[in-house]
């Protein structure tokens, strides 16, 4: 009877330990998941850049506009020379045109600044699209890989999926709900008895759980990895 139930146990364990493994492939591997974090954070300074960009293009704009507006204000107080007819009028007319063109001079100064500004973000942009470019082609070709590997592992994953509707078939109702609730290690989650121990973390078991496990009055887990406890004639096992 045990070797019976140790049998079919063993086979649907096998398979899903198979299951565990490959499910365990198919999760997306660290280093992917850190491209992509990569590529997400480039792409959003890049577009922080690029809006920087439009800002100050923007501004510029205005600043140009400014001066043009300045430019013909100072056209206009010169041709009024034509028609001034006191000296009162001439020196206003003179400071007007003196502040003026001091405006004009200070906007250009700022024109220029925002120019080589606008000139370095422009760069900034080019050099961030390459670099994004370059990540992008880099995790691109190992992505391509993982779809087409993926799609393999998914085919395995529903053949053993079928194979274990066919087993599960072959074990008791009752003992397969317990072997469905255990949590053992790495996909273990039965082990055949090993010189008293647990065959999968090989700790002690209590004589009394052993013994238990012998005559198989009812089935034992191991305490320390809870592991579902099978006894096994061959493993010279101390009752
Ligand atoms: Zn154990």
């Amino acid at each position: 009877m045990h070797m019976r139930i140790l049998e079919s146990l063993l086979e649907l364990q096998a398979i899903d330990k198979l299951l565990f493994d490959l499910q365990r492939n198919m999760q997306l591997p660290t280093d992917a998941k850190q491209q992509a974090d990569r590529i997400r954070r480039a792409r959003s300074t890049m577009e922080k850049v690029e809006a920087q960009h439009g800002k100050q293009k923007l501004d510029r704009r205005k600043l140009m506009r400014a001066i043009n507006r300045k430019h013909a204000e100072l056209r206009e107080c010169e041709l009024q020379f034509a028609t001034v007819k006191t000296i009162a009028e001439y020196d206003t007319l003179q400071t007007d045109i003196e502040e003026l063109r001091s405006s004009i001079a200070t906007r250009e100064s700022e024109l220029l600044t925002a120019t080589q500004a606008l000139d370095a973000l422009r760069t900034g942009i080019r050099e961030r699209r390459q670099q994004l470019t370059d990540l992008q082609t880099r995790y691109d070709a190992p992505a391509t890989l993982r779809r087409s590997k993926l799609a393999v592992l998914d085919a395995q994953l529903s053949e053993l999926h079928s194979k274990r509707d066919v087993v599960i078939h072959s074990v008791d109702p009752k003992l397969l709900e317990l072997y469905n609730r255990t949590r053992g290690r790495g996909g273990i989650r039965i082990a055949a008895t090993r010189r008293g121990a647990c065959g999968c973390c090989f700790q002690q078991l209590p004589p009394q759980n052993l013994n238990e496990a012998r005559h198989a009055t009812r089935p034992i887990t191991c305490d320390h990895c809870s592991c579902l406890v099978v006894w096994d004639e061959h493993s010279q096992s101390k009752p």
